[in-house]
């Protein structure tokens, strides 16, 4: 299908939202000037919404195992259960880092360890809770909530509820990778499916905790099973407006691979992204993921670059090249150079102290 460049240029003034057939005509060619077109219309409704307002947040990454009884193939972080390399952080050493980074939120995520299963993960957010009264809790995936909901089984509302009660503010949105089966088969068909992924958020949702929505791109997807992705994430946001982010996840070939997604695709999620999931109100710019440079490049949709990081390892045992942390005012720094405005953020994207970004 033959998308005219004005259909594209007034998209986000159209009232109609964008069907299946038109997003697969708009966005099937990546090209330079498809992706000015595209970037030019994604920049105009993501700054109808925020301005040239660009948050970020001090934010720490807990990764307390890296041991996982899955083996999904793109994962360079993981090891399986009993292999050499493997590691589980102990709690006191969590805590004491937390302390030493006071960070405005914690962003925890790790391996499916029969290690860490649910009792010793809900004890962890309970005593960070109570020794740190206003940190902005978003711990464990759908995938790890499905784990410990089959491991202790028992309904995946009751996990969540206990959570919650235990302080547990949102959810990350890690683990959907892309929901197709036939990249599932090829690549990760331990892991939960694209249906289950959903249902947990859902779950999740409907007991009032908000939560992130991730893809994972360069499996060797079609442009077909990326839009098919961000449908269905824009379907369930309509049921239950819980998503308050999406972050696009550029893959990551290894520490022995030269290959990378290049800058042009980024753009192109980025820009396709906000486009598309025109009812979650955050795109962000995942830096590590993506490259400083990359992200920098604000103008294509995104209106929040992430964090501050510190001890980020998923993607870094699997080859990215970014650094493991970036000073806020480093990332101050990155958004004025693109032109817009610093705001450094908490977990509830709610303004800190704009003064610091003056
Ligand atoms: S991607 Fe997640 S579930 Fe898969 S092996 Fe890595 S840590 Fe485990």
């Amino acid at each position: 299908m033959n998308i005219p460049s004005d259909f594209i240029q007034d998209l986000p003034a159209r009232e109609e939202r964008l069907d299946f057939a038109s997003a697969t005509g708009i966005f099937t060619t990546i090209s330079p000037d498809n992706l000015m077109l595209i970037g030019a219309a994604a920049d105009r409704m993501r700054q109808a919404r925020f301005g040239l307002r660009t948050t970020y947040v001090h934010n720490l990454q807990i990764n307390p195992t890296n041991v996982c009884v899955r083996g999904c193939d793109f994962c360079g972080f993981a090891v399986l259960p009993g292999k050499a390399g493997g590691y589980s952080i102990p709690e006191h050493e969590i805590m004491a880092t937390v302390a030493a980074a006071n960070p405005s939120e914690v962003h925890i995520v790790g391996g499916l360890s029969h290690d860490w299963k649910f009792t010793r993960a809900l004890a962890l957010v309970k005593s960070l809770r109570q020794h740190f009264p206003a940190l902005y809790i978003k711990s464990f995936t759908a995938v790890e909530m499905d784990w410990f909901a089959k491991t202790e089984k028992r309904p995946i509302e009751d996990i969540l509820d206990a959570f919650t009660q235990a302080g547990l503010n949102a959810m990350p949105g890690g683990g959907a990778e892309m929901f197709s089966e036939r990249i599932r088969a090829q690549h990760f068909r331990q892991k939960l499916s694209a249906d289950d992924w959903l249902a947990v958020h859902e779950a999740a949702h409907r007991q009032g905790i908000p939560s992130n929505a991730t893809m994972l791109y360069g499996m060797g997807e079609t442009m077909a099973e990326r839009i098919t992705h961000l449908f269905r994430l824009r379907d369930l946001q309509d049921k239950t407006g819980g998503f308050v982010a999406f972050i696009p996840l550029a893959m990551q070939y290894g520490v022995n691979d030269s290959r990378e997604l290049s800058p042009l695709e980024n753009l192109h999620v980025v820009a396709m992204s906000r486009l598309l999931l025109d009812n979650v109100p955050h795109i962000k710019a995942y830096w590590p993921m993506i490259g400083i440079e990359t992200a920098a490049a604000l103008s294509f949709g995104a209106d929040d670059l992430d964090g501050t990081l510190g001890l980020e390892k998923i993607a870094h045992a699997s080859g990215a090249k970014t650094p493991e942390r970036m000073a806020a005012e480093e990332m101050a720094r990155v958004i004025r150079l693109a032109g817009f405005d610093p705001v450094e953020r908490d977990g509830a994207y709610q303004a800190i102290d704009t003064r610091k970004c003056a």
